[in-house]
């Protein structure tokens, strides 16, 4: 029988609406992809009576319980206490963990670890204990009259790395099923004429599933399937898999990737060229998405962002007649740009984005939404030519970033642009 979860983020700031429950969201989709029924979330105050409540609550309901925050030293973190009398669990101390937490302090802070830090190193009796490797409170887990009870701490990168690193494998663990998912990463379609497309397939499955997810400006397909061992379930996944791309063709772009900027940094690699951008209306937003990718390095060579028009034509040279006659927001401008950023990074190839994002036309009176990506290459300079429609600035900013890296995408693998 699948397992049941509820998760109880414990903060005031939640509460009060300072800060977002981006955990429980983050905890959600890791639990669904390990076929963890999540039937609740629950926010509660750092107030001890109040999660004992929602404690012995979610005790009745549920076989395992994810708690995030409170772990920390200061004296509103009472997860843990509160959980161990709930659970009539002793607390123990863990002098080697006070020392791991010492050390961080020392090498990783640089500042001596203040003293109230001890009652961190404190864990309930027999726990699984969840090191904690870019912060300083330990995660655990327990179990006690068949519920399972993982601590994981608040802050959301300490949360996520311990959350990948412990409580996932204590999870599948618990269970005699492999749950496997495959994301099936598409460009160039909206979510609902995916989900048109494969209708009628996805209706018919049950194992494996497949299920769209719109990110912005692009279209996830999850695949998932349930096994007896991870060989079983992932050969479950390749005909799904096959379906997807015969439906779909060339708008798949990657198999559990990151993005098309994972997908383009990883072509030019294999081909052994440089890439070069050259960005107006996203203001930066491809070179960002690009240089957030470990090893990005060896590929980007770097952008320009030429967002006043003198400065397309003084630093990308783009010529005067082209600006004058054409505008900035142009077919001839894009290519200039891509031609121009090439010339000046001497990167095999570059890319260019010029466009109006909005809310107003650009001051020619181009419409919201027109977009150019061009692309400079060894072989010739290419434009697509966009509209985007009246989106939302950052949509218009967002959707034009992924089309620079779809061209990119689209050039390097033969694919008409
Ligand atoms: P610390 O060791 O930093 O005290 P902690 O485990 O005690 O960690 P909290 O003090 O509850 O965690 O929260 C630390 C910070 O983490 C909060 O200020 C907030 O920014 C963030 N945080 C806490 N809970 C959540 C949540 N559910 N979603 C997103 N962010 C959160």
């Amino acid at each position: 029988m699948a397992h049941t979860a509820e998760i109880i983020a414990v903060g005031t700031e939640l509460l009060l609406g300072n800060i977002a429950n981006t955990n429980a969201q983050a905890i959600s989709q890791s639990l669904s992809a390990l076929g963890v029924n999540v039937f609740w979330h629950t926010v509660v105050g750092d107030n001890p009576e109040r999660l004992r409540e929602a404690l012995d609550i979610a005790r009745r309901r549920c076989d395992i319980i994810l708690t995030t925050g409170g772990l920390g030293p200061t004296y509103d973190d009472l997860t843990k206490q509160t959980i161990c009398e709930a659970f009539g669990q002793k607390l123990v101390f863990h002098p080697e963990i006070l020392e791991e937490i010492r050390t961080f302090y020392e090498s990783a802070l640089h500042v001596p670890m203040p003293e109230n830090n001890a009652q961190q190193a404190e864990l309930p009796e027999g726990c699984v204990i969840f090191d904690n490797p870019v912060g300083t409170a330990p995660g655990c887990a327990f179990e006690s009259g068949g519920v399972h009870v993982l601590m994981l701490p608040g802050p959301p990168h300490e949360m996520t790395t311990m959350l990948r690193r412990h409580a996932e494998p204590y999870l599948r663990r618990l269970s005699r099923e492999v749950i496997l998912s495959r994301d099936i990463m598409t460009f160039g379609m909206g979510e609902s004429s995916v989900e048109e497309l494969l209708r009628g397939e996805m209706a018919r499955m049950v194992n494996p599933t497949l299920a769209t997810y719109a990110k912005p400006s692009e279209v996830r397909l999850r695949a998932t399937a349930k096994a007896a061992s991870e060989a079983e379930a992932a050969a479950m996944l390749d005909p799904v898999e096959r379906m997807v791309r015969d439906a779909l063709g060339d708008i798949v772009y990657g198999v559990d990737v990151s993005g098309l900027a994972e997908v383009c940094l990883r072509l030019l690699a294999e081909r052994k060229l440089t890439l070069a951008t050259a960005e107006s209306c996203t203001g930066g937003l491809a070179a960002e998405r690009l240089t957030a990718i470990p090893g990005a390095s060896r590929v980007y060579r770097g952008g320009v962002v030429s967002y006043w028009t003198s400065v397309k034509g003084d630093v990308l040279r783009v010529p005067r007649e082209i600006l004058d006659t054409y505008g900035p927001v142009s077919e001839p401008c894009a290519r200039a740009m891509a031609e121009g950023a090439r010339a000046v990074t001497g990167a095999d190839i570059a890319v260019s984005v010029t466009g109006a994002a909005g809310p107003d036309p650009d001051e020619r009176g181009v419409p919201v939404g027109i977009v150019y990506v061009g692309l400079a290459t060894r072989s010739g300079t290419f434009c697509r030519s966009l509209d985007l429609g009246r989106r939302r600035r950052d949509r218009i900013q967002g959707l034009a970033a992924n089309h620079a890296f779809d061209v990119v995408r689209r050039y390097l693998t033969g694919l008409p642009i």
